[in-house]
């Protein structure tokens, strides 16, 4: 086998963290004990890059995900002239799952990401925070966080009115299109019988 090009530091670790598989999606974090509310759990770490180069990054991402590829949002913003891109082999605290529920939240301390207990995890608990997917491709990440609330998506909280609100509409359409397809072919069916000679 062939060693792995080590490019960058080693792997971020945190003693409330430990590596499984995951239910969810992959490879999952894991609390490796009790952990309290407030919490810093694990530090967000990636590339500092420029605005410019964070632009260019997503459009490519874009692009990925318009061929069909996975197109995961790594990218944080810093400040106004920085951003931080988490697709790296170090970043552990990137494997952890999006939940429609989540436990854990991140949170911009100084200028640095951490992931952060939203409230008390129990010891064993997978980690989960909230991607903050904008709604507009909605569609493109489905969501299985498996919790009793889940939208079905991967999307933020506070779009989540907006998406329903799709879903609905489509449903509707689907019905009216369906309901359509029947008269037309009832329809047809009687025309048929019409044109038979008696
Ligand atoms: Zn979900």
């Amino acid at each position: 086998m062939k060693n792995q090009d080590k490019t960058g530091p080693d792997a971020m670790t945190s003693p409330w963290v430990r590596l499984a598989a995951s239910a969810v999606h992959g490879t999952g974090l894991y609390a490796t004990k009790a952990i309290a509310e407030g919490t810093r759990v694990i530090e967000y770490v990636g590339e500092k890059i420029t605005k410019a180069e964070s632009d260019r990054r997503d459009k490519a991402r874009q692009e990925r995900q318009e061929g069909g590829e996975d197109g995961c949002v790594y990218l944080f913003e810093l400040n106004k002239r920085y951003d931080l891109d988490g697709d790296v082999e170090w970043n552990t605290a990137r494997l952890s799952n999006h939940s429609c529920a989540p436990n854990c939240e991140t949170e911009h301390v100084r200028g640095h990401i951490w992931i952060s207990a939203l409230r008390d995890i129990l010891e064993g608990a997978e980690l989960s925070y909230d991607y903050g997917f904008d709604w507009e491709n909605w569609k493109d990440h489905l969501c299985r966080c498996g919790t009793p609330s889940c939208l079905g998506y991967i999307v933020k909280k506070d779009q989540w009115k907006k998406v329903k609100k799709a879903i609905k509409a489509e449903a509707k359409e689907a019905k009216r299109k369906a309901k359509a397809e029947r008269e037309t072919a009832s329809k047809g069916q009687r025309k048929q019988k019409e044109k038979k000679p008696t």
